[in-house]
């Protein structure tokens, strides 16, 4: 194999992977992701960056983000557009290539934005921005709105990212591309836009006259979503309305008369994989008669170690930035210095939410968090299945706290739902129980979250949750989770080691929300709380395992090496 890792300066023609996401989450200040999967983006592109593994990565520019909540008087979310300068911290390009929508061409102008890694070198982030003088003013919104309205903007966005991408790349020089990946289908008309070049114009038979094995050889894709509803497919009639005749063999990527991303993605890739072990099980049931790998997500350790422990790992870790699976030696770290830093952690999120809520939570009560996005699936009201066990809990065990975060789609009302009783529960928050939904959930207050709550929690219903990564995130600072067997979880968890389970421990074996409420209820009376106020010192070797164990395992360092291994050149 030629040389794959690179030394600090690489030309353009040496890049080798390009890899395509909707959303990319590096930063609060740069908006252009909503949740899980641009952050995972974000991540795999940091690590690459500190692995000098020469990777491109496209995404579309969302001027308007992703959007920004507010939560009124009554607890409803609002939905503000987001605004922010994206000439602070993107370089716009001299190149404009075209699409075609509509039978109009669209022009499509670039950013670039480069992640530093650890030891200098650049992995270069292509923002794609159809708002370009000469287009029409529709079409100069096309990349306004992360997961806008309607399927033919959302339609229209893929247009840009799959075909406006490798168009944009070339014009760019990135000239010996050698790996697209694309991170869930919304890139998949990518693989299109390479099957078209391998059009051979004297060949009569119409199924031969499209190389499939050569763009197959070249693609690999990640599913992200375990159920059919999940799948991204537009109807065929918007499909010919705005790309006319561009696709070939269309009939072949079609299910129940729709355009289907995933199965574009999965028959025209060498390499498919879910995210985590149980994942790549549901999703070869999904899609039998292909075959589907997994590799388990991470986080980038760094991004997600908060301030206090980063000085403790640099510290007792010497090297850990670099190479994340050196945390095992956390095992060496002492006690005091874990709670120490711990405690420097909490204050930092407690600080956050008594100023901005007046809340009045206290560093020495057992605090529990839960963020992401509100959708029932997620149940973030199981925990208040019951209120009064929660509070006959808090009033004869110990008091809690509990610190609540995550954005609604616009479009899910159910989920706005769900804030909304909660934010009302959180005013009757006393002395012993008390609750607060922060708004407008993001990486900043994601950050403040998972390193400085004492518990992370999550109550998904399976098998929905692919992998999750907060959990992860929370691992890094030694905060124990107390969740669901399902996705990330299902490897991650050691009982009374790295966090306590909620639910059936059998993978196929059913439970309803009493069930697992009832369970997540008796492991806090007789578990958790206890351990959190009369046990301290077991408390704090649970966290010391959990970094030792899990976050140096769970972080896109490693990922990434089993993607060059597995998927990228093998
Ligand atoms: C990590 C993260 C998520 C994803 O959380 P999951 O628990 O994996 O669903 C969503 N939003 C933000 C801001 C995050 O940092």
């Amino acid at each position: 194999m030629e040389r794959l890792f690179s030394t600090n300066t690489i030309n353009l023609d040496q890049r080798k992977i390009a890899y395509f996401s909707m959303e990319i989450g590096l930063n609060a200040k740069i908006p252009t992701y909503s949740g899980g999967l641009g952050i995972l983006a974000g991540d795999t592109l940091k690590s690459c960056a500190d692995q000098h593994v020469p990777t491109v990565a496209i995404t579309l520019v969302s001027r308007k983000g992703y959007f920004h909540q507010r939560i009124n008087e009554e607890g409803y979310q609002i939905e503000d557009d987001v605004s922010w300068s994206l000439d602070d911290f993107l370089e716009l390009q001299d190149k404009i290539i075209s699409v075609y929508i509509e039978g109009r061409e669209v022009k499509v102008q670039a950013w670039k934005y480069n992640i530093k890694g650890v030891k200098g070198f650049h992995v270069p982030i292509i923002y794609l921005d159809t708002d370009v003088e000469g287009n029409s003013d529709e079409d100069r919104r096309i990349t306004d709105k992360l997961y806008g309205p309607g399927q033919d903007y959302r339609l229209k966005q893929e247009i840009v990212l799959g075909i406006g991408g490798i168009r944009m790349i070339e014009a760019l020089g990135y000239s010996n591309i050698q790996v697209y990946h694309m991170n869930e289908g919304h890139s998949s008309l990518l693989t299109i836009e390479l099957l078209k070049r391998t059009e051979n114009h004297d060949e009569p038979d119409h199924s031969k006259k499209f190389d499939k094995a050569l763009v197959r050889k070249k693609c690999v894709f990640t599913t992200h979503t375990p159920v059919p509803a999940g799948h991204d497919q537009f109807d065929m009639e918007l499909v010919r309305r705005l790309l006319g005749d561009y696709v070939p063999c269309i009939d072949e990527f079609c299910h129940e008369d729709k355009l289907n991303m995933t199965l574009i993605g999965l028959k025209l890739s060498h390499y498919i994989n879910g995210v985590a072990k149980r994942h790549g099980e549901v999703s070869r049931d999904m899609f039998p008669g292909y075959s589907i790998d997994s590799i388990t997500n991470g986080v980038h350790s760094t991004t997600w170690a908060g301030p206090s422990f980063k000085d403790l790992f640099d510290k007792q870790i010497p090297g850990w930035r670099c190479d994340p699976y050196s945390l095992r030696y956390a095992l060496r770290i002492s006690k005091a210095d874990i709670w120490e830093t711990h405690m420097l952690e909490k204050r930092r999120i407690l600080d956050y939410v008594n100023e901005k809520y007046n809340v009045g939570m206290d560093k020495d009560i057992l605090t529990i968090g839960f963020a992401r996005r509100a959708t029932s699936y997620k149940r973030p009201n199981l925990l208040f299945h019951d209120m009064n066990r929660l509070w006959s809990i808090a009033n004869e065990l110990g008091p809690i706290q509990i610190i609540f975060g995550g954005k609604a789609h616009p479009n899910d009302g159910e989920g706005k739902n769900l804030i909304k009783q909660i934010v009302e529960l959180s005013r009757h928050s006393n002395d012993r129980l008390k609750i607060v939904y922060i708004e407008n959930y993001d990486i900043y207050k994601a950050k403040l979250m998972v390193a400085g709550v004492d518990v992370w929690l999550n109550t998904p219903l399976r098998p929905r949750e692919a992998s999750g990564t907060s959990g992860m995130k929370a691992s890094v600072n030694g905060i124990l989770n107390f969740s669901v067997l399902d996705g990330w979880w299902l490897e991650g968890h050691v009982e009374d080691v790295t966090g306590w389970s909620i639910g059936p421990k059998k993978k196929n074996e059913e439970s309803s929300n009493e069930q697992d409420a009832d369970e997540l209820y008796r492991k806090l009376r007789e578990k958790i709380v206890p351990r959190y106020y009369d046990d301290k010192d077991n408390w704090i070797r649970m966290m010391r395992h959990t970094i030792a164990f899990n976050a140096s395992f769970f972080n896109t360092n490693r990922m990434i090496q089993q993607y060059i291994l597995n998927a990228y050149f093998n």
